[in-house]
């Protein structure tokens, strides 16, 4: 398992499969090869599908400024390691001077075929929710004890300055009106959840539509191409931020005490895209949505005093009831459903930490069977349900006769 500095990252969305992996990855390949005179890009499977909307094309465009860029979608070639696959090639006049095959592999990490040495290594000895356990019970130590000590000192104000990112993007999407880009004409949301104003409103009706508020702010915010925080991808960046935010608010918690809820919830993401994957391409929206509310629900319990078995209980009970979602962005835009979806999953994940704080510690399903089932699910889905928009919603959306405008299928 890699540092949690690499499955928590600050950039822009709308994706961090299809911009920031992308980004990174040619940046480097340009930064070896800066003699060239020329690169051409070949997107292949979801990336040369979904990359309009995702603004693919337009990242790497911006990344190789200043050099003349030639980007193809090829819909045709299915590759068989990983369906967010890229060929970028250099070129110095007509010579082809070097490749890479690059796999965007979800959360903005990516693998060069043939080149380990770029990959980031791993430096967990543990690799699954049970051996985590089992250290951390010999030792007597918490969870986020036992990451602080893998990870060293420099991962407290690496995770503080990620808590301050997540906190900025909400803010600033809570202040925020319009409409968001695109075909879909979206209105922004967020504002107009946090400041309604509901008569006699109940505690269960101010949890959710402030939980609500604070995912949509972000997933706006993501969607239009602000800066947001992967967690564990773009696109389901608003669950975690919303809980922890929510919990700050209403129950104080201590700036302190997110971080190491931020680290518990990093090693259950980092888990899941160690063991199975965070990418929509490859397992659908369980992998992301799925992996943000079992993230989203382990900081939760740890927050409400959760020892370690309530902790992989929440966990497993968030990801279990996403196994098999969809991933069907209409147009291929990170907007419809994923931004509702986000505002859904942050209020599952508070009630997933409320039922295993009260439910006794005699589950069948463990946190590692859990996250092994989601990837075989996710194989087993076929493609046009897993980002490419060709399945699901993005194929039957039509702005319909209810709203007397033209069918789209
Ligand atoms: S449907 Fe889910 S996995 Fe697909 S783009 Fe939206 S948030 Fe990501």
């Amino acid at each position: 398992m890699q540092t949690l500095q690499e499955l928590y990252k600050i950039g822009n969305g709308p994706s961090s499969s299809h911009t920031m992996g992308p980004k990174r990855a040619v940046e480097i390949f340009k930064n070896k090869h800066l003699e060239a005179t020329k690169f051409k890009v070949i997107l292949y499977g979801s990336l040369a599908l979904t990359g309009k909307g995702h603004l693919t094309d337009y990242i790497i465009k911006e990344t190789l400024k200043g050099y003349e860029t030639q980007i193809e979608f090829n819909t045709e070639y299915k590759c068989e390691i990983h369906p967010n696959t890229f060929d970028i090639i250099a070129f110095k006049g007509e010579e082809n001077i070097a490749n890479w095959r690059v796999y965007s592999v979800g959360g903005g990490t990516f693998k060069v075929e043939g080149k380990k040495e770029i990959t980031v290594p791993d430096i967990y000895n543990e690799t699954s929710f049970y051996e985590i356990k089992e250290y951390c019970e010999k030792n007597n130590c918490d969870l986020y004890e036992y990451i602080y000590k893998v990870e060293g000192e420099e991962i407290k104000p690496f995770l503080a300055n990620i808590w301050e990112s997540m906190q900025k993007t909400i803010e600033k999407g809570l202040n925020k009106e319009g409409i968001i880009h695109g075909k879909l004409n979206l209105n922004r949301r967020a504002k107009g959840l946090f400041e309604k104003k509901i008569e006699n409103e109940n505690e269960v009706s101010k949890q959710n539509r402030l939980l609500s508020a604070y995912a949509y702010a972000t997933s706006e915010e993501n969607a239009t191409g602000g800066i947001i925080v992967t967690a564990p991808t773009c696109g389901a960046a608003g669950v975690l931020p919303s809980v922890l935010y929510y919990m700050k608010k209403i129950y104080n918690i201590s700036d302190e005490n997110i971080v190491k809820a931020l680290a518990v919830a990093g090693v259950i993401g980092n888990l899941i895209k160690t063991n199975a994957s965070i990418s929509g391409a490859e397992c659908g929206c369980q992998a992301e949505i799925g992996t943000a509310c079992s993230m989203a629900a382990a900081a939760c319990t740890y927050l409400l005093g959760g020892d370690l078995q309530k902790i992989e209980n929440s966990a497993e009970i968030a990801m279990e009831h996403h196994l098999g979602l969809t991933c069907d962005p209409i147009y291929g835009y990170v907007q419809i459903p994923c931004i509702e979806r986000n505002a859904v999953a942050a209020m599952r994940a508070m009630e997933c930490s409320n039922l295993a704080m009260i439910l006794e510690n005699d589950r069948k399903i463990s946190f590692d069977v859990v996250v092994e089932t989601m990837y075989e699910t996710g194989r087993d889905l076929q493609s046009h349900y897993r980002e490419t928009s060709e399945g699901g919603l993005a194929k039957k959306y039509c702005r319909n006769k209810y709203y007397n405008i033209d069918m789209q299928e």
